[in-house]
């Protein structure tokens, strides 16, 4: 291939301006990047060297140098690892081919300081490159292929690259940096072994950088480590050392590493700008023997919703690379979590397919989802200050540190104080994807259970678990009752919760589009029913008084005849029409059967594209509503009866089957 220019990706260039825009406060990660990138190249030939072991050629050493050169303002990443073919570097380093990248891009503002912020969740990889170089030239050759089969691709980091053919004995990459200005002192020895050891370390892969040595230079000062030699100035030596220690940080004891360790392992793997809400990090022993490190990101990430989304664990066998996104250590409402497993009862080539089979994998895939579940009930007990150390009921998260008192040890104390407010962090990012669990996850239901948070009627925040409710329900309350609504708004404000309301019961207000679904799997919690207010006839049991039970009965006697009417009227729309207790404003509300799907499910579902059945809702009239008391004899019974229905429809999100006839309807009274 001769040499030729080709556009970049609108996409690409969109990040290509952002990254060199806006990531300037920090811009050594850079490093951390691209080694990454080399790293993964020659985890990539190891493991595709498993079934063909030609691919090494005669050099078999896996490493990573980095060098420099200050006259030529240059700095170089050169790997040995799978390389590129032609058609690769115009593809992996011209497009995007991840749809999380892409949706990313999509979500930009042109706010430079909203979308550094939108990055920091977000790896830029190999762009990263162009925050400290005008130029960037890549030269590669593939594993296996034939050393005139080698590409340069060069670009500015505007809206093209250059791409060419070349002869190039080395297999692997190298790419090389030409600083900007500004960015010249990362061609410097120094500074580059401490941004190594600082995101680099554990890379199980030697990073060599050429050892250098004073020429002519003084000891003036030894306690400073840049200027303390004067002139000549240090030169290298054509030796070659290994700057990063390389022992993965998971396989070391918990007490010799730093909190700061672990959380630059974390960024480096999840390539999250942010330190982790939490993490853990055990040996397992037993029949099968393994290492997990799992951390809680503090952010979701933009595709948090895709369900084919790649996993966050990597797996490891005896610190060998094997794969990233190994979703068979994880179910998948766990997706969020980051980490490395590192078993050493797997073969070292084992494939995705035999994973899935795999006893160990099973038993690994339940030690961890516990240990995560485990690492989530600890942060939620730790949300709110203990009650011993709050005053009274008023242990708020805004200002902890004012209602410590000495009830508790200085330890304890900071350690509740460290985790005050991280589990209402958490569940704020993650609390809908930890719902799919109660229909994924039969086995730790009611552990899930527990670990859900929500709105109430008495409550603004998502704060309210399972537990809290029971422990407030009223004298002779029999279930826990809850709706489900589009939006918060739709929820406290149905004409549902009007009889709840004035009894002072609270409802748990279900606003996530998963709950619906996810609470078809919670039959109750800890013996005590869930009831949906929006299904079946309220029963309120024995929190309504001898009078208000007799009042109902007699006014669904004497509204019989009326009733027939009103069904017969609607016997398109309503499966059925009844009176019911259950409303005070307003003149009537729909409801499903007992074990019906709910209007708002079968529309979501409808608005998904999705096969949903026709729900029949019954409608509920309000006998004691002066509309519904003026329907009877009235010459518009027909269209108040339409108007009826309509409007409960509105009044829960929903819109009329035929709009224009409802407005026609209105208008015909109002005139
Ligand atoms: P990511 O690494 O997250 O996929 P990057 O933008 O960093 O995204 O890189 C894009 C792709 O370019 C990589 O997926 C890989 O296929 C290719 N690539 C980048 N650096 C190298 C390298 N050193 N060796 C081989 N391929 C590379």
């Amino acid at each position: 291939m001769t040499k030729k220019t080709l556009s970049f990706q609108a996409e690409v260039a969109q990040l290509l301006h952002l990254v060199t825009h806006s990531l300037y406060s920090n811009k050594e990660i850079f490093l951390r990047e691209l080694i990454s990138n080399a790293s993964d190249a020659c985890d990539k030939l190891r493991y595709e060297a498993i079934n063909d072991s030609g691919l090494y050629e005669d050099a078999p050493t896996l490493e990573v140098r980095v060098s420099f050169d200050p006259a030529a303002k240059t700095l170089t990443i050169t790997d040995t690892g799978i390389g590129m073919s032609a058609q690769e570097a115009i593809d992996h380093l011209g497009t995007i081919a991840k749809s999380g990248t892409k949706d990313f891009v999509s979500k930009l503002s042109g706010d430079q300081k909203a979308d550094s912020q939108l990055i920091g969740q977000f790896g830029v990889g190999f762009y990263s490159g162009f925050i400290v170089a005008d130029k960037i030239t890549v030269e590669s050759r593939r594993a296996g292929m034939k050393a005139s089969e080698g590409v340069r691709w060069i670009s500015g980091g505007a809206g093209d690259f250059e791409v060419e053919t070349i002869e190039r004995a080395a297999r692997g990459t190298s790419v090389t940096l030409h600083l900007r200005d500004d960015a010249l002192d990362y061609a410097s020895a120094w500074k580059l072994k401490s941004i190594i050891a600082k995101y680099s370390d554990h890379i199980s892969l030697p990073i060599l950088m050429e050892k250098e040595e004073w020429k002519d230079g003084e000891l003036i000062n030894p306690s400073d480590e840049k200027g303390g030699r004067q002139p000549g100035g240090m030169v290298k030596t054509g030796e070659w050392e290994t700057v990063n220690k390389g022992n993965a940080i998971w396989a070391r004891a918990k007490k010799d590493i730093t909190s700061e360790q672990y959380t630059e392992f974390y960024k480096q793997i999840s390539h999250d700008f942010e330190a982790p809400l939490a993490y853990t990090h055990n040996r397992v022993e037993g029949s099968t023997e393994y290492t997990q490190l799992l951390y809680l990101p503090s952010k979701a990430p933009m595709d948090l919703f895709n369900r084919e989304k790649s996993a966050g664990v990597k797996l490891y066998v005896k610190r060998v690379f094997i794969m990233d996104d190994a979703e068979a250590l994880l179910p998948t409402y766990l997706r969020f979590v980051k980490g490395v497993v590192d078993s050493a009862d797997l073969p070292l080539n084992v494939s995705r397919e035999l994973l899935q089979e795999s006893r160990d994998v099973k038993a690994i895939r339940e030690g961890c989802t516990k240990r995560v579940l485990g690492m989530l009930e600890d942060l939620a007990k730790n949300d709110k200050l203990p009650a011993a150390a709050a005053d009274g009921a008023s242990a708020t998260v805004s200002d902890p540190s004012t209602v410590v008192t000495d009830v508790l040890s200085e330890t304890d104390k900071a350690e509740a104080l460290a985790n005050v407010g991280k589990y209402s962090k958490f569940y704020a990012e993650f609390g809908a994807v930890l719902k799919e669990g109660l229909g994924e996850d039969y086995a730790n239901k009611d552990r899930l259970a527990q670990l859900l948070r929500f709105a109430s009627s008495s409550t603004d925040t998502v704060s309210v678990s399972f537990a809290d409710y029971k422990a407030r329900m009223k004298d002779g309350q029999e279930a826990i009752y809850y709706i489900t609504a589009d939006t918060p708004a739709a929820a406290k404000n149905s004409p549902q919760l009007e009889v709840f309301k004035k009894k002072g019961i609270e409802v748990l207000l279900m606003t996530d589009r998963v709950d619906e679904w996810a609470l078809n799997y919670l039959q109750d919690f800890d013996g005590t029913p869930l009831q949906s207010v929006a299904k079946g006839a309220v029963d309120l049991g024995k929190l309504q008084d001898d009078a208000e039970k007799k009042a109902a009965e007699e006014a669904a006697e004497t509204f019989k005849p009326l009733l027939a009417k009103l069904k017969e009227a609607l016997k398109d729309k309503a499966e059925d029409v009844r009176v019911t207790t259950r409303l005070v404003d307003s003149p009537a509300c729909l409801v499903v059967q007992d074990h019906g799907m709910s209007t708002q499910l079968a529309r979501m579902l409808k608005q998904a594209g999705q096969a949903a059945p026709d729900v029949k809702p019954v409608l509920e009239v309000n006998a004691e509503h002066p509309l519904v008391k003026k329907l009877d004899g009235s010459v518009h019974f027909n269209d108040l009866a339409h108007i009826l229905f309509d409007q409960a429809l509105l009044a829960e999100g929903g819109l009329p089957a035929d709009p224009a006839a409802y407005v026609k309807r209105v208008n015909a009274l109002l005139v």
